[in-house]
């Protein structure tokens, strides 16, 4: 049995909440969470800037063992020189236990490096405060972190000195290198165990212009520690509140904690399949101990299903939790000087559909008809798969720039046809894509002056970005300026710009369409596509007629350039399933659970599946065929993506348009 030890890790989870310490690592409690942790690190490039950071103290000693004895042997060992670097350093005291990322000891002081995989623009820790000096929400637990990291340390060596830092990728660096980026691979060993192999033919060079940033955080560190915490009743200091976690994790006992606004994505939560088979719920456990809820609450509805509600925490507080206990009140719609209806009307709209038990859609008819009336056929519709790339595909790049890879396109006509008729992926390893995808874009999109839709934000931010990356990029790009022309033309400005404003072809926003003139409650409040698609496919007799055959991709059906006689419409009891569970896997190799959990993960935002996809096909060894699958699996993806954009236009023109 591995000893109880309170880590980074479950320190980390004990400050989201105590009673987590208790779910966790138990396998007879559902946890929501990737059970891969592997993906997460892979997308979002922290075992590349893990590495990188490695070759900016070179002559360290690697602890690669997972035993935990052993690594703190070999730790033990190596401290006993006067001058050492150790990666991966293992500290115990007590029942607290770290491994460091990095560790520099200069006789009695230790240099303690936090890698992140996260960028700044400073070498300066007022990056991390606000105006009242306290540190930043979004900056906290990366410094709670590194300050427990620094509080063991203290304590296992009381008689060192010890300095704590942060070290991420400079945004304002420039890659001194090309093909820096391939030189960080993932392998697997025999044991299937992955790991970053680091290319023999990384040079001096490549490291002369260091593109992380080292941060000294000591002041964060103190002022973490000057905190006074409040566990229930009690106040305490910061080493009396981890001495609390670590004791309850060792004894493997419960903190009770108050329900909280956290409680609404509590990992723990399990789904009802997931209880039918037997798998314990730590949220339903807890709800049932604080609250005295029984198994008929679950199935009512709750107020952290309402979109965008300001005052959870106070309803919380006051005990009313379902969405049966929200009065008008509390929302206090009001119109607004915009067409459809405002956000809080939405709200309260939700509230009352609920409280009725009215299931039926809204739609401001009226008004949806007169936006569309103004659209100007053929309308296309885009959508991009994009992700960040820690260290730069070529010199003179930043890291973590934004990198724009596939795009689907859609387009309907006025009659009514409709056409997939185009899509991009660029997936080469070490190959900066943006400029290429562009041009492609560009080419699908001048073929008329039709009006070009989006779903949410996204597209126009990375359009946006784009646009700087060519206006500042050094190295010669014959169509710059047509390629930037064409930006400016189809997009809004992401900040207040004296070169553009929104341009005569921007694209419209599907998603603000739905926020003002539809509401479907099978959405439970989110206006995400992936809800609002199964949503509007369960209501409109429309969609589903017309899905129900194999049409799609079909001879004289809709042509489609990755499907061949697709048929959309599943029901199971007299309910369509979401078309997205239709598709097959992305990866083979990765659990159904875990490839959920990426395609709606929070953490990576939309499309996590997909840039995750991507960062696999940049750094593992693969092969050819298991490249080619994965490609025609994000195509597939991506063109359901804007087919959803189509069918939820073509449910709408069903309803709103005058038969
Ligand atoms: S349900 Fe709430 S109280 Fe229980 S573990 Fe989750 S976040 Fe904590």
């Amino acid at each position: 049995m591995r000893p109880r030890y309170l880590t980074k890790s479950r320190y980390k989870l004990g400050l989201e909440c105590p009673t987590k310490l208790y779910y966790t690592g138990k396998s007879e409690y559902a946890n929501q969470n990737l059970e891969d942790t592997f993906l997460l690190t892979l997308a979002d490039g922290g075992f590349q800037v893990g590495e990188l950071a490695k070759c900016y103290f070179p002559g360290g000693y690697d602890i690669k063992t997972l035993d935990y004895d052993e690594a703190l042997r070999q730790t033990n060992d190596l401290l006993k020189k006067d001058q050492v670097i150790i990666y991966e350093a293992a500290i115990r005291f007590e029942a607290l236990f770290i491994r460091v990322d990095i560790l520099i000891k200069n006789k009695n002081h230790i240099e303690l490096v936090e890698v992140k995989a996260k960028s700044v623009d400073t070498d300066s820790e007022e990056a991390f405060l606000n105006k009242s000096r306290s540190i930043t929400s979004s900056w906290r637990p990366y410094l709670e972190d590194v300050a427990f990291q620094k509080h063991v340390i203290r304590c296992a060596f009381p008689e060192c000195t010890v300095s704590a830092y942060l070290m991420m990728a400079n945004k304002n660096a420039l890659c001194p290198k090309d093909e820096l980026n391939q030189k960080f691979k993932i392998t697997k060993d025999k044991n299937g165990r992955k790991g970053v192999s680091v290319s023999q033919t990384l040079s001096e060079e490549d490291l002369a212009e260091q593109i992380l940033v080292k941060v000294k955080v000591d002041a964060s560190c103190d002022l973490i520690y000057s905190e006074e915490i409040s566990v229930g009743p009690n106040t305490m200091s910061f080493a009396e509140h981890v001495n609390l976690l670590a004791n309850y994790y060792v004894r493997d006992e419960k903190i009770v904690s108050e329900p909280s606004t956290g409680c609404a994505n509590c990992e723990f939560r399990a789904t009802d399949q997931e209880r039918e088979v037997g798998l314990k719920s730590g949220f339903h456990e807890c709800w049932k101990e604080r609250l005295n809820w029984t198994d008929e609450d679950f199935k009512d509805s709750t107020m952290f299903e309402i979109w965008n509600f300001r005052k959870k925490g106070q309803c919380l507080d006051e005990g009313r939790i379902k969405l049966s206990d929200i009065c008008k009140e509390d929302i206090s719609p009001k119109e607004d000087e915009n067409l459809g209806i405002s956000s809080s009307t939405r709200q309260w709209l939700q509230v009352t559909k609920a409280q009725s038990h009215d299931a039926t859609h809204w739609i401001d008819s009226e008004n949806l008809y007169r936006e569309m009336s103004a659209w100007v056929y053929p309308l296309h519709f885009i959508d991009f798969e994009t992700s960040m790339v820690a260290i730069p595909f070529n010199k003179g790049r930043r890291p973590y720039e934004g990198i724009a890879f596939q795009f689907s396109h859609h387009v309907v006509q006025k009659d009514g046809q409709i056409e997939h008729c185009g899509q991009y992926l660029n997936t080469a390893p070490g190959v900066f894509p943006n400029y290429d995808f562009l041009r492609n874009l560009k080419k699908e999109l001048d073929r008329d002056q039709g009006s070009i839709f989006r779903y949410a934000a996204h597209e126009n931010t990375y359009l946006n970005m784009i646009y700087r990356q060519l206006r500042e990029d050094q190295v010669d790009i014959p169509d710059r300026e047509e390629l930037c022309n064409f930006i400016r033309t189809i997009t809004t400005p992401v900040k207040k710009s004296k070169e553009w404003v929104a341009g005569p072809r921007n694209m419209i926003d599907m998603c603000e369409l739905v926020k003002r003139y539809y509401y479907d409650p099978a959405t439970k409040g989110s206006n995400s596509i992936k809800q609002v698609l199964p949503a509007i496919l369960n209501s409109s007799r429309f969609l589903q007629e017309k899905y129900a055959n194999p049409i799609y991709g079909a001879d004289g059906g809709i042509p489609s350039l990755n499907y061949r006689n697709w048929k959309w419409i599943e029901q199971v009891e007299g309910k369509v399933l979401d078309p997205y569970k239709l598709l097959p896997n992305m990866f083979q190799d990765i659990s159904e659970k875990d490839f959920a959990v990426l395609s709606d993960s929070d953490e990576l935002r939309d499309g996590g599946a997909a840039l995750t996809a991507y960062a696999r096909m940049q750094f593992e060894e693969m092969s050819e065929y298991e490249r080619t699958e994965i490609e025609k699996a994000l195509l597939k993806y991506c063109e359901l993506d804007t087919l959803a954009m189509v069918m939820i236009y073509e449910g709408w023109k069903d309803l709103v348009y005058p038969k």
